[in-house]
């Protein structure tokens, strides 16, 4: 398996060496599985792979996950409140905990630093055209406790001085560095529902 000189194979091992957590010996052995299950596996993957880049887009004011076709629910739905996070797996892993079932607004990034605001596609400016125009009452800050995550919440208070919302972050008893993603279920629920007041410094 080691000298395949089939291009395409060897181009899918490239891309699949590219995933988080996986290196080029475990992409060989899921190409191998692959290419074992032509009917199993690589048609339905090829199937569905082609469905999600024709259909599913992220939008560009939530960063949450619509099909190409239809509105985003950010657009339709009446909400007070809002949690914004970094990623879509910090929004699944909070989703997993039951304790929030409200609104989210994905950024799709971290501000770098405070100086340098060029935010390369960070959704922070539609964030606060959202809290403007839907009578936002609650904004839930659930950036990690990271120094991008924290510029970042630093940067989004400051943006929403000048408004009546409710800025809130989860409680402390996050690790230092500890990212939303990993957190463990107890820990996450926790630190949402003892969330509290931002206090502006
Ligand atoms: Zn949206």
């Amino acid at each position: 398996m080691s000298n395949n000189n089939i291009k395409e194979i060897e181009d899918l091992i490239k891309i699949i060496s590219k995933f988080p957590g996986l290196g080029p010996k475990s992409a060989k052995r899921i190409v191998l599985k692959l290419i074992n299950n032509r009917e199993e596996l690589i048609k339905p993957l090829a199937n569905t792979l082609a469905k999600i880049y024709k259909n599913v887009v992220r939008c560009k004011i939530c960063g949450n996950l619509k099909l190409t076709e239809s509105d985003c629910a950010c657009s339709k739905n009446n909400y007070d409140q809002i949690c914004v996070v970094e990623n879509i797996a910090d929004m699944w892993v909070i989703q997993n905990t039951g304790i929030y079932k409200g609104n989210y607004h994905i950024l799709g990034g971290t501000l770098p630093s405070l100086e340098s605001q060029k935010n390369d596609g960070v959704l922070i400016s539609t964030l606060i055209d959202r809290v403007k125009k839907n009578n936002v009452k609650e904004v839930i800050l659930a950036t990690s406790a990271t120094i991008e995550g924290q510029t970042t919440a630093h940067y989004i208070q400051d943006s929403l001085k000048n408004t009546q919302v409710k800025l809130s972050k989860l409680a402390q008893g996050l690790p230092v560095g500890g990212e939303i993603e990993y957190l463990d279920d107890g820990t996450l629920f926790s630190a949402f529902k003892n969330r509290g007041p931002v206090v502006s410094d």
